[in-house]
């Protein structure tokens, strides 16, 4: 695995295989990586000739008071797991070889982006969207790998890369979690035990929604009830959003379960803030 930190280097080794027609398959992190992030790097080994990952901690995307100083970084480890799912090339920039300057030219999707996350991290997706842009510019890849942990983050992606006509397939993974149900995420790292523990209660949130929607619980507005009444009893966690949408649209329902109803959970625990979510089929709307 060749690493590589400068733009002009990063194009110079790719123009090549290019040239000879072969796929590149592409995966953007912010690193301290996980086995979720080493499953896109597997699908992308899989689908595609040449894997691209990078890790770039991406300032525009933090907010002020967020922990963009404090993000986990170690590259080394990063390094050999990457190379040991067969990456290709890493390409890891400094902030001064993306943003020399202040850029003045953002990518915005303002409707799809300021919902949910958006709406508790204004600017958040606005920062990922000019990012990845600016990554898809760099890399040009035939495919580019984004993990359904960050539902949201893929609509915006997706939603971007349909508006923008560029030449990218996106490709969704599902989400990896540990053997108790708690999603993988870099940033587990700043739970105590204790709150490791308390955690769980995320996953098992979803797994709550989906049997109350398979009970047939009367509206959207119920299961908000019942999800945030079941994630207060736990003292540790503090509610950001519980938030019941339309799978497809990210839109409030309303009074009525859509066909594909995504349930999201955005819980402080302590220093971290966890994301969680599941996408749950309505199987009265089939029958
Ligand atoms: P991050 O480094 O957190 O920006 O994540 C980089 C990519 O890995 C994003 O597309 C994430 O959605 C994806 N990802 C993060 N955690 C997981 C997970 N537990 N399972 C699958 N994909 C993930």
């Amino acid at each position: 695995m060749k690493v590589i930190s400068t733009i002009r280097e990063l194009r110079a080794a790719l123009g090549p295989h290019r040239l000879l027609g072969r796929t590149i398959g592409f995966v953007p992190t912010m690193g301290y990586l996980h086995e979720g992030h080493l499953t896109l790097a597997r699908h992308a080994r899989r689908d595609t000739d040449i894997v691209v990952a990078s890790i770039f901690v991406n300032p525009l995307q933090f907010g002020p008071g967020e922990d963009y100083e404090a993000y986990p970084r170690d590259v080394d480890r990063d390094r050999a797991m990457l190379e040991s799912v067969g990456t290709d090339y890493l390409f890891s920039p400094p902030v001064r070889e993306m943003y020399p300057t202040r850029p003045d030219t953002y990518v915005d999707v303002p409707h799809l982006g300021s919902m949910l996350e958006g709406a508790v991290r204004p600017d958040h997706f606005r920062g990922v969207a000019t990012v990845v842009t600016k990554l898809f510019n760099i890399v040009q890849p035939t495919r580019a790998y984004f993990g359904e942990k960050d539902y949201q983050q893929v609509m915006v992606i997706r939603r971007m890369v349909s508006d923008l006509s560029m030449p990218v397939e996106i490709v969704p993974v599902p989400t990896v979690r540990d053997e108790d149900g708690v999603a993988l995420s870099s940033r587990n790292v700043y739970l105590t035990p204790e709150e490791r523990r308390a955690a769980v209660r995320l996953n098992r949130a979803l797994a709550l929604a989906r049997s109350l929607v398979d009970e047939g619980i009367a509206s959207p507005a119920a299961l908000e009830r019942r999800l945030r009444d079941y994630i207060c009893e736990e003292p540790l966690a503090g509610i950001d959003l519980v938030a019941i949408r339309d799978a497809d649209t990210l839109e409030d329902p309303g009074d009525a379960f859509p066909d594909r109803i995504l349930v999201l959970l955005f819980v402080r625990f302590g220093k971290a803030r966890l994301l969680d979510q599941v996408v749950i089929e309505n199987r009265k709307a089939e029958g």
